[in-house]
């Protein structure tokens, strides 16, 4: 069995593990990323549908969900959207805003690993593909043993990723060694994931697959503004993918299919018939034609009187839903929660109990909102973990 010796091993080559090889190469640290895949990066290569919303320029600490929400800010502060898109101009890749900070390649996700991947050779740092870790130990220093190799280090870094999209690579090799090393888990569960109607909901409105409207969609406390999507299972889109990451069963999903928009007002000319055609005419004005149709065969107003107007008007502003569920880890975008962030330093993401074992990016219990927060998350702890090994 051939053996290896580094200055820090880390385990998993996404987002997190290759800025934290980075940094920790500029720094003159020894670093050996062990990645199962036969490449590193796939999930970015897939990010943003094959364009990779790198960073969100107006990345806060509120655009996080964790159990502790001020843990983010210290590595946010220090590797900031702005040190990423630096990154991004110094290898000429050219890119573009598209809407509310999100920034994507103009070509492809291939530019921003080709990136990471250049400065880890730069550095130095080594990229060991289709390893298969069978065991970590630890004495004096960390031993990761793969099927024919062991690598030998004083620090180990963690940085395998959530459990979404098991397909190209996901695994629960981060939250298993967090375990072995005694440190709190929260329980993880997919984000960014479509939600599931009842079958009574999925008669009432799947064959409207692939109508989308602006609709404001609430949950937990949090609002998103946003587009929503009707699938042939249930609701996706923006604003669903947005709130999924705070819905946990069975607490309703509540949607303004009409924000800031009213929806009964020409009823308060005496003037107006009070009559379905008008009512469906206002809806279609608000709503694409066949879903505005579908809300009013399916809440019908009981009578004409002002009370049963102003009850549909409410009823339209505060669809309630209870799904039964999401589309799961396969679909899922990212993973909620994860290592607690209590076992870890929030500047280096070491952990408390173990020193010099770090887990970074999104095995640790720190999710971002769509548009680009998810990577900002793994490029600043990663960062936080390199620059302190
Ligand atoms: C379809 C999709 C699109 C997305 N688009 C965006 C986007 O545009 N913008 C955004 O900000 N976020 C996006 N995300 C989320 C983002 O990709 C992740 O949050 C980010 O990649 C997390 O980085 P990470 O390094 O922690 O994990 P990952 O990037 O998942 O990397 C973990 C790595 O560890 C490896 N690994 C796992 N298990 C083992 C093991 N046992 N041994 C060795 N290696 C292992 C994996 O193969 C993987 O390469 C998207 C996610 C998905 C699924």
């Amino acid at each position: 069995m051939a053996i290896h010796s580094f200055d820090a091993v880390i385990l998993g080559g996404g987002a997190a593990g290759l800025m934290c090889a980075i940094e920790a190469g500029q720094r003159g640290r020894r670093v050996a990323v062990l990645e199962r895949g036969d490449r590193p990066g796939k999930k970015i290569l897939i990010s943003g549908g094959g364009r990779c919303n790198f960073t969100n320029i107006h990345c806060k600490p509120e655009n996080f969900i964790s159990s502790n929400p001020h843990f983010a800010r210290s590595a946010l502060a220090r590797y900031t959207p702005s040190d990423f898109v630096a990154l991004v101009e110094k290898h000429g890749i050219r890119y573009h805003e598209k809407k509310l900070g999100q920034f994507f390649c103009d070509r492809s996700a291939r530019d921003i690993l080709g990136m990471l991947e250049a400065e880890c050779d730069a550095v130095g740092a080594r990229i060991v593909t289709s390893a298969k870790v069978q065991e970590v130990t630890r004495t004096t220093e960390f031993v990761v043993r793969t099927e024919n190799e062991e690598f030998h280090a004083n620090v180990l870094v963690v940085a395998t990723g959530g459990l979404s999209i098991p397909k190209i690579g996901a695994t629960s090799l981060g939250y298993d060694l967090a375990r072995q090393f005694g440190l709190k888990i929260c329980d993880p569960r997919p984000g960014l994931v479509s939600l599931l109607f009842t079958s009574e909901e999925r008669s009432r409105y799947c064959d409207l697959t692939g109508i989308s409207t602006e609709v404001v969609a609430a949950c937990d406390g949090q609002r998103f503004r946003e587009k929503m999507l009707i699938t042939h299972r249930g609701l996706s889109g923006p604003a669903i993918l947005q709130v999924s990451s705070y819905w946990e069963q069975p607490h309703p999903v509540q949607i303004d299919l009409a924000p800031e928009r009213q929806i009964t007002a020409a009823f308060s000319d005496p003037q107006t018939p009070r009559t379905v055609g008008v009512l469906r005419s206002e809806l279609r004005k608000v709503l694409p034609s066949r879903l505005a149709d579908r809300w009013l065969d399916t809440h019908p107003p009981a009578s004409w009187t002002n009370h049963s107007l102003s009850e549909l008007e409410r009823e339209i502003h505060a669809w309630a839903i209870t799904p039964t569920g999401t589309e799961g880890y396969e679909k899922a975008e990212v993973t909620v929660g994860g290592v607690d962030t209590d076992e870890l330093s929030p500047k280096t993401m070491e952990t408390r109990r173990v020193p010099c074992l770090f887990f970074i990016g999104e095995v640790v219990d720190v999710t971002g909102h769509l548009g680009g927060f998810n990577f900002q998350w793994a490029w600043a702890s990663g960062a936080a973990a390199g620059r302190a090994l």
